[in-house]
Order: C-alpha cells, then sequence, then structure tokens
C-alpha cells in the first residue's frame, strides 16, 4: 500500500506534532506502507522521512527541481523524484497512491489537501482522505467544510469524502472504514 502524506516545513511547531509525525511514521514502516511525500528535510516532512527510514521503510520524495536546488530536500532519501513545477508535482501525489493523509500544516498543506478534496468532489480522484487533527489543529477547517454543506455550497454526500482523526492510531483503521468514492461523485457535485 503507497499512502501519500502532506505535512508542514516548518521546523518552529510544538514537539506534540513532531510526536505525531513520528509515531504515524512507525505504524507506516510496521504495516510495510510505502510513503509518498514532499521530500522536504525540515519540520514535520523531516521527521516523517527520518523516522520511516531509521526503521528501514520505505519513503519516496517529489520535489520542484527549484526546491532542491535552493537545498529544501531531506539528504538521506533514496528516491527523490525530480518535477518542473509545484502543480506537477501535486499531481504526482494523487497518481498511484492509495490514500492521502493530511497532518497539520500551513498553506502548502492546506493546498495541497483542499485540491485532493476538490478532485475527489469531482470524481477525479476517488481514494480515501484522512485528517490527523493533532491538538485540535484542524477544527477551524472542520468547521468551514461544515459550514460550506450547511450552506449548500456543497453536498451533504460531500461530508463523507475526508475523515478527522484525533491520533496516529487511528489513521490506518480510518483508511480502511473509509467510504467507497467513485467517478460519479460528478453527479451530486451541485445542490439543485
Ligand atoms: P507548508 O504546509 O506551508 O509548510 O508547506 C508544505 C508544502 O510546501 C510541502 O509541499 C513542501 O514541499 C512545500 N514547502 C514549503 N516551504 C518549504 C520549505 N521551506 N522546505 C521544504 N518544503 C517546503
Amino acid at each position: 500500500m503507497k499512502i501519500c502524506v502532506y505535512c508542514a516545513s516548518s521546523a518552529k511547531i510544538d514537539k506534540s506534532y513532531f510526536n505525531a509525525a513520528e509515531k504515524l511514521a512507525e505504524i507506516f514502516v510496521k504495516n510495510r506502507i510505502e510513503v509518498i511525500y514532499g521530500g522536504g528535510g525540515t519540520g514535520l516532512m523531516g521527521r516523517l522521512a527520518d523516522t520511516v527510514l531509521k526503521h528501514g521503510g520505505k519513503i519516496k520524495g517529489i520535489m520542484p527541481r527549484f526546491m532542491y536546488e535552493v537545498e529544501l530536500a531531506h539528504k538521506g532519501l533514496t528516491d527523490l523524484e525530480f518535477t518542473e513545477t509545484m502543480h506537477e508535482r501535486k499531481a504526482r501525489f494523487l497518481e498511484d497512491v492509495d490514500a492521502l493523509v493530511a497532518l497539520p500544516g500551513g498553506s502548502g498543506t492546506l493546498e495541497e489537501l483542499l485540491e485532493a478534496i476538490t478532485l475527489k468532489r469531482l470524481g477525479c480522484f476517488t481514494k480515501p482522505i484522512v485528517i490527523l487533527n493533532t491538538n485540535d489543529f484542524y477544527a477551524p477547517l472542520r468547521d468551514m467544510l461544515k459550514k460550506c454543506v450547511e450552506e449548500n455550497f456543497m453536498n451533504q454526500k460531500h461530508l463523507k469524502m475526508w475523515e478527522f482523526v484525533n491520533f496516529p492510531e487511528e489513521v490506518l483503521p480510518a483508511i480502511s472504514n473509509s467510504v467507497m468514492w467513485g467517478e460519479d461523485a460528478i453527479f451530486f457535485a451541485a445542490n439543485k
């Protein structure tokens, strides 16, 4: 199984976020899951990669060449794919993966997550999306998405596109229990 992880590049965040990233990485290695991520060496990205590598797991980075050239890449990766643009990179994240997991992050993580949700809404991406809500970090996003549905900017059915969990141990069960999603999602894209 291949899982793509979106997460923070910032290293200035609370220790609890690092602990959650580390725990998730351990769970992935134990379950022989291959991790795909942004290829960064700092913040939660760095901790995720360090921990997977430390335990002998598989992790692949996908990064635009310009980021590599300014030394934003993790130095220990054995598998690092280059793209020309950020857009191309985001598209590659979604190819051949079995699920997406978003950890806390900044605008980069939010953008990646919301693009994946949008593509799922249109039936272009159909895999489970799990949001790791460490310290209730994602409560405002959960409320925003709920508001989108309550005010009919989105359909009730869209609430099944993602799963919020509080702890790393809940990520794999949430993926297994996620609601089946098909390309027909495009037909309930709007509330009529
Ligand atoms: P953010 O959640 O804003 O930290 O952004 C995470 C996403 O942006 C990932 O896709 C990263 O590859 C990219 N990114 C932004 N800033 C950096 C950085 N200083 N080092 C590595 N990646 C970064």
